[in-house]
């Protein structure tokens, strides 16, 4: 399907495509490079491209001055999220936490979840206690093999309370966690890169022929 038309099959069920400054794109399951080793967005025919749900693209619209007087940039590793490449990543990685076992409990396939981290004008991303999905190319490696350990002992360093990285990483942490609560998205206490659009449980789940 070209751009234009998933575009606006996907305008049908409210969402918005998010592109162009301050906001990265830069979606982990669009490449290889994530915790499942595998290009789910690339496989279903998303690829790089970040659609959310029109209420998340006012709020992450109303941070954009915020990210221009610090002089920082929104990298989006995360947004809508089509039941199909759910239901693939899930099956590679079949670890509580990480991917919902029902993609009906995950946000990011009612377009209403976002993960995302700050970079700098540059575009190179800041440092946080983790990467985004406590993602490591060792780790990576490790659950290629059916080794879920070094991720499971990871997880505990992607919480908010978790406070033995360096200052800097912390107070990354804390300012995007700021700046979003503070323009309507909620934090989840186990993924300091997640956050999902205030009142999400009014909005149902998104399921197109298209994927
Ligand atoms: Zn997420």
């Amino acid at each position: 399907m070209d751009s234009e038309s998933l575009k606006s099959e996907l305008a049908k069920f409210d969402l918005i495509e998010l592109k162009g400054e301050p906001f990265i794109i830069d979606l982990m399951y669009a490449g290889t490079r994530n915790i499942a080793s595998f290009a789910a967005y690339e496989e279903i025919g998303l690829g790089n491209r970040a659609f959310v749900h029109h209420q998340v693209f006012e709020n992450l619209t109303k941070i954009v001055p915020i990210l221009e007087q610090n002089h920082l940039k929104l990298c989006i590793r995360d947004a809508y999220r089509p039941p199909l490449a759910h239901i693939l990543l899930q099956k590679k990685v079949a670890i509580p936490g990480l991917f919902a076992a029902n993609y009906q409990l995950s946000n990011h396939c009612h377009g209403t979840a976002v993960d995302v981290c700050l970079a700098d004008a540059n575009g190179k991303l800041l440092t946080y206690p983790t990467e985004t999905d406590a993602y490591s190319d060792e780790i990576a490696q490790a659950v290629r093999k059916g080794n879920f350990k070094p991720l499971q002992e990871n997880l505990p360093k992607a919480r908010h309370d978790y406070m033995q990285a360096p200052y800097e990483a912390l107070a990354n942490r804390s300012f995007l966690k700021e700046i979003m609560e503070d323009n309507g998205f909620l934090s989840i206490p186990h993924e300091w890169w997640h956050y999902n659009l205030k009142g999400f449980e009014k909005y149902p789940v998104i399921e197109t022929e298209l994927f």
